[in-house]
């Protein structure tokens, strides 16, 4: 008896229609008026909704239940307990209570804190976000929450954008309300976000020590063919991966999680999932969970799933685009240009508001990227630059110039204009969206962030997204506030046009790949920042540091410790990564060659015993090339290892970062180079580990 596709969506969700089915009246309203309107949920209220809660977790077979978080690893964490209370006689009850349901306390201290929590203080607590439904997976209900110190700062990456959504709702509001539009009452922001991945065997998975370890190849010529030839994309699935990607369908839709297109991408075995957006607090933990789910299913179907954004070398890495817009409670998206006069008027300080932000935090939409593995990605011709600009298109550029001109409004700046007196054209989506180069597209009705790597927690990004639209609308607010109605259209038009003035430099329509741009881009004075060491000081900054300070997203000590976490995250990852590479170069790869060197020399050995007067001309070339290899490779190891050594006794945070991005990663390319271009002369069979077109091609 299968489930239809209506019948299975959500099936595992405690959502509002379990709610007002399962809950009383009373309970459901209260609780309702809490997701809403963020307000404090009273106890009773808690243990009303616990009960219902539980009981429909149990008839859907779950025993447990997890207050489920998102660390500062990236990851989620979870700690089940189970629903069992023993009662005499032996027996057991299932019982859950709003104590259990609102709070729990992890132990915190081994998740990252920067230093935050002393560790006689490593206590921490969850805090259940009820915006976020609860759902059941393996047999556990997860409840959604936040992740706090003790003293309640924040550990996770949840509060701050629960943080940045309510800034937003809250100068949202006023600007819309200055603005005469009183009817709505919150603002929130909806995201939208695409995943890319590669499928690779997992037997060939568990051969490779790299990708084990670091989620990317360390090692590996390109075969014969790669991504040249151009028929991936969007090609015909190959029969395991539809089986794959229709059972992750189906598991996503269970949770809820409204799965809608799927396609090949661009490189061999990589592909592309994108759901229909939602409220960013909850497409957040959808998007983690989405990539859990995609691992857990790749695994019953003998595939691992790589998340990593640059798996393989010389190979298209793996991004995420994150579709971003503001929504009134009323159901007006306000980047939508609308086809009133009034509507246009509204979408263009919400359009510049917008611009304004990233023009002023373009650096910290950089950092709200960063790591290790988008480094690889960012500013290679495969993924947007590393400077962050933005594309609107010919035609919204055109308005905005003629704003700037005085002539969109079609009036004298000097008499009072009747506000939009023009309307805006109507943008076809595809007249919007053809500039991939670009970081950060207007495509319509909203804004796709282009620059975010395939594993990234989309939360960060939105934070700052967030944060930095609701500064900007501030700004605006302060304009506007005190104007009397019969000044407000001029007052608007002003503003419109000193924001342009101000921040137009960061518009720009053209190929962002080209050197030109970076040249032009430095010209108008935009960040070029080229790694994560490079960008990751710009977050204590004292015009960031006040940003995040005055909207209540971080202070100063959360700064600090994120900052920290940051850095000790990237001197990691690349520390794992050169101790993975000095492992498999010197005891697969170096073997390898010597096995090969070995083969050749028996041949020519046995040519001479068998005949003195044949030729060995091939084998001496080849033990030449071969030695000249084996030899460089050992000098280029025997450098990294030192400057591992060195690395381990550094103690500067920052310092030790750029020491992995300049000196490592330069040791680490240097090692491959001469291992790469060696691999050609090994006979398959000696090397321990399938290779690039066993990874890419036979899937
Ligand atoms: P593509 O970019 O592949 O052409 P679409 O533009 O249709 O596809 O949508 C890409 C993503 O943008 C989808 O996840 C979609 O749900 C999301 N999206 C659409 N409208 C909004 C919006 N108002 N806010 C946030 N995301 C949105
Ligand atoms: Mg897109």
């Amino acid at each position: 008896m299968s489930m239809t596709v209506p019948e299975m969506y959500g099936s595992l969700v405690f959502n509002d229609k379990v709610m007002r089915d399962k809950l009383p009246k009373d309970v459901y309203k209260a609780l309702r008026k809490t997701i809403n309107t963020n307000t404090h949920l009273e106890l009773d209220v808690a243990n009303a909704v616990a009960i219902a809660m539980k009981e429909w977790a149990v008839d859907h077979g779950a025993t447990h239940f997890t207050h489920w978080f998102q660390p500062m690893t990236g990851f989620t964490a979870e700690k089940h307990d189970s629903f069992i209370s023993p009662v005499d006689g032996g027996q057991i009850i299932m019982e859950f209570s709003g104590k259990e349901l609102v709070k729990g306390e992890p132990d915190a201290s081994s998740f990252p804190s920067g230093g935050l929590r002393a560790t006689f203080e490593a206590r921490g607590y969850t805090a259940w976000d009820p915006t976020s439904p609860a759902f059941i997976k393996d047999g556990t209900l997860y409840i959604p929450t936040a992740f706090c110190s003790y003293s309640g700062e924040a550990l996770d990456k949840k509060t701050p954008l629960l943080r940045s959504m309510e800034a937003l709702n809250r100068e949202a509001t006023k600007v819309l309300h200055v603005l005469g539009n009183t009817d709505v009452s919150s603002v929130t922001t909806t995201v939208g976000p695409e995943q890319e991945y590669f499928l690779v065997e997992k037997e060939a998975f568990k051969k490779r020590r790299d990708l084990v370890f670091t989620g990317r190849t360390l090692l590996g010529a390109m075969p014969p063919k790669g991504q040249e030839m151009e028929d991936h994309y969007f090609g015909t699935l190959k029969t395991r991966v539809a089986a794959y990607m229709h059972e992750l369908d189906e598991e996503l839709w269970k949770l809820g999680i409204p799965a809608k297109t799927k396609h090949n991408e661009v490189a061999p075995s990589q592909h592309e999932l994108a759901p229909v957006f939602d409220t960013t607090n909850v497409a957040v933990d959808h998007n983690q969970l989405t990539m859990d789910v995609m691992r857990k299913v790749a695994e019953k179907h003998g595939f691992v799933c790589l998340l990593h954004e640059k798996p393989f070398d010389g190979i298209n890495g793996s991004g995420k685009h994150n579709n971003w817009s503001m929504t009134t409670d009323t159901g007006v998206n306000l980047l939508d240009p609308g086809k009133t006069p009034a509507e246009n008027v509204q979408f263009l300080v919400f359009l510049m508001a917008v611009i304004t932000a990233v023009d002023k935090y373009a650096d910290l939409m950089r950092l709200s990227v960063a790591s290790a593995g988008n480094d690889h990605r960012l500013g290679a011709n495969e993924a947007p630059p590393a400077i962050i600009s933005i594309f609107l298109g010919d035609e919204l550029t055109a308005v905005l110039d003629s704003i700037e001109n005085d002539t969109f409004f079609g009036k004298q700046a000097n008499v009072q204009m009747e506000i939009g007196a023009s309307v805006l054209p109507h943008f076809a989506k595809d007249t919007t969206d053809r500039n991939r180069t670009s970081p950060f597209a207007f495509t319509g009705n909203k804004f796709e962030f282009r620059s975010l790597g395939s594993s990234l927690s989309v939360s960060g990004p939105n934070v700052v997204l967030n944060t930095a639209v609701a500064e900007a609308l501030s700004e605006f607010y302060e304009v506007l506030k005190d104007v009397a109605p019969e000044k407000m259209d001029e007052t608007v038009h002003e503003l419109l046009k000193n924001a342009i003035k101000e921040h137009k430099r960061v518009i720009f329509n053209g190929n962002g790949y080209t050197d030109e741009w970076v040249a032009e881009a430095e010209k108008r004075g935009l960040y070029n920042y080229k790694s994560t060491p490079d960008v990751l000081p710009v977050f204590i900054e004292d015009k960031n540091v006040a940003l995040f300070t005055k909207h209540h997203i971080f202070t100063e000590s959360e700064i600090k410790s994120r900052y920290e976490i940051l850095l000790e995250n990237y001197a990691k990852t690349i520390h794992v990564e050169a101790k993975t590479m000095l492992d498999m170069v010197n005891h697969q790869f170096m073997p390898a060659l010597t096995k090969t060197m070995d083969d050749i020399l028996t041949v020519a050995s046995k040519k001479k015993d068998f005949d003195l007067t044949l030729s060995v001309k091939t084998e001496k070339a080849l033990l030449v090339k071969l030695s000249a290899a084996y030899d460089a490779i050992y000098d280029a190891v025997e450098k990294l290892e030192k400057d591992t050594k060195h690395a381990e006794e550094m103690e500067d945070e920052l310092a030790l970062a750029k020491f992995y991005q300049e000196t490592i990663l330069a040791d680490m390319n240097e090692v491959r180079g001469y291992a790469d271009e060696a691999e050609g002369l090994i006979p398959k069979e000696n090397l321990p580990y399938p290779d690039y077109a066993d990874m890419l091609f036979y899937v």
